[in-house]
């Protein structure tokens, strides 16, 4: 049966059970299977499967200690009427390009697809493992990863959803998908301070062993619905077999031709998962990484060095703002060849210096990855483009992948049928995107009116999950100093 291990040597033989409900190993490091599986399925056999049967097929090569019943359960508890498309997953074409949509769930980002899953994959293992206690989810969040995990949790029996995120420094939109969140074990607080802040608060109730001490005496236990965790990973390997399905059947690939993929990233475990599904057979080209102007992968991919020691742009992807890029630290792990000494010796540097540089010997195991950045200007230059020449909006997010992918073919004269991930529903961010269609003409008009304009333009159906936002009620008022979080905390669960 398969096992994880940590990146950095320090934990071998844990299950994937424990793994998720452990989210991070003892030494720090991020739980890894032993070895990558191979697919034991046929593309010809792939083509005839929906999205749940794919993801078991797929899942249970990882999730060996589930037995079927339990993970066939987890994916029908996930994948069901939520998603505003029974495709779950699906290849939308536009003139010569094929976008893989993510964001038919009901935050319209793409946490959606890991984080419908993870509290199912959560309990399952909480139950096999016979914990008793009442599991609690802290999370901090920039913005898409708050609302999907409380989208996630809502209602889940044994389980409480505490989400902290930065009272200014998140979008009118995903303020309110959070702030009017159902459900009796929800509970959302917005800080006086920015992302850091809230993320270390967090990290500093983790590791309080006080307070642990007192939530288990209470029937409770801290988890974290981040995406170091592999109950996030694994399920996002799915799709991109979906996608190599979907675009045989449209005739864009024949049996065993290559695809590329080009993924805009953040926190790198969405390109990752791309990694995995080459690594298990599926025949994935080049895996091309789209940075906004926070460009620290580029720089990585060019020259193989990582250093976080620059300035922090606040851009208009803001959920690929990031200069830690934590998942980051499994592809070192994969191009060191499995060499756990090595991988911490490198995150060790990162920590006391901020930078590190690879060997000459890993960096020729990255040939298959190519990184490219686009900025804000050419981010709402592309948007335009792309919707005046084949009447297809993108979200900003998704037109950085598109910018980079236009970088790639002139670069690399290269035309194999390409998959650009799409990771935002454009509804999420309609300022920028309107903005990016006439700069003049939406100038003032708040977000929410802009959601009804670009309906206008687009047509169809407004999402579900944003429609009607504005006049919900407001479910969670809560305002805290970064200093008062454990108390909020303790007041939530009646602990004073
Ligand atoms: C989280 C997110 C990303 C980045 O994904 P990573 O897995 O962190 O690289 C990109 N786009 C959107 C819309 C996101 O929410």
């Amino acid at each position: 049966m398969i096992t994880y291990r940590s990146t950095r040597g320090g934990e071998e033989g844990t299950r994937a059970s424990q793994a998720i409900l452990k989210g991070i190993a003892n030494d720090g490091g991020l739980f890894v299977p032993e070895y990558i599986p191979e697919m034991d399925f046929s593309l010809s056999d792939m083509k005839e499967m929906e999205y749940k049967e794919l993801a078991y097929r797929v899942m249970r090569l990882y999730f060996a200690d589930f037995s079927k019943e339990e993970l066939q359960s987890c994916i029908d508890g996930a994948y069901d009427s939520k998603f505003a498309n029974d495709l779950i997953a699906p290849v939308n074409t536009a003139g010569d390009l094929k976008f893989l949509e993510l964001f038919h769930g009901p935050t319209l980002a793409f946490k959606d697809m890991a984080l419908s899953i993870l509290p199912y994959l959560m309990m399952t293992s909480a139950k096999k493992e016979k914990i008793d206690k009442d599991v609690v989810i802290l999370t901090a969040t920039s913005g898409d990863t708050g609302k999907a995990a409380l989208e996630g949790f809502a209602n889940v029996d044994g389980t409480k959803i505490i989400v902290f995120f930065p009272q200014n420094g998140v979008s009118e939109i995903q303020k309110r998908q959070m702030i009017t969140q159902e459900g009796e074990n929800t509970c959302v607080i917005g800080i006086n301070g920015n992302f850091d802040d809230a993320q270390t608060g967090v990290k500093n109730i983790f590791a309080d062993l006080e307070f642990r001490e007192e939530l288990d005496k209470n029937g409770y236990v801290f988890s974290s619905a981040n995406s170091i965790n592999i109950g996030r990973l694994i399920p996002q390997v799915v799709y991109y077999f979906h996608s190599y399905s979907q675009l045989m059947q449209d005739g864009t690939l024949e049996e065993g031709d290559t695809m590329n993929v080009v993924v805009p990233t953040g926190n790198f475990g969405n390109i990752l998962a791309a990694y995995y599904a080459k690594q298990m057979g599926l025949p994935i080209g080049d895996l091309i990484c789209a940075s906004n102007s926070n460009k620290v992968l580029y720089d990585f991919f060019q020259d193989g060095s990582y250093d976080k020691n620059r300035d922090f742009n606040i851009t208009m992807s803001p959920s690929m703002d990031i200069l830690i890029s934590s998942n980051l630290e499994r592809l070192l792990y994969y191009v060191a060849n499995d060499d756990a000494e090595l991988t911490k010796d490198l995150m060790d540097q990162l920590q006391k210096q901020g930078k590190y540089d690879i060997t000459s010997e890993m960096k020729e195991n990255l040939i298959d990855f190519y990184g490219g950045y686009a900025d804000d200007v050419r981010t709402q230059e592309v948007i335009k483009e792309v919707y005046e020449s084949t009447g297809y909006l993108m979200d900003t997010h998704t037109a950085v992948a598109y910018a980079v992918y236009e970088d790639y073919k002139a670069d690399r004269s290269d035309s194999t049928a390409t998959v650009i991930v799409s990771t935002a529903s454009p509804y999420k961010f309609p300022s920028s995107v309107m903005d990016a269609l006439d700069s003049e003409a939406y100038k003032e008009t708040d977000e929410f009116e802009l959601v009804d304009k670009m309906n206008d333009i687009i047509g169809g159906e407004i999402p579900k999950g944003i429609d009607g936002l504005k006049t919900r009620k407001i479910e969670h008022d809560i305002v805290c100093q970064t200093n008062e979080m454990a108390k909020v905390i303790k007041e939530f669960l009646k602990l004073v």
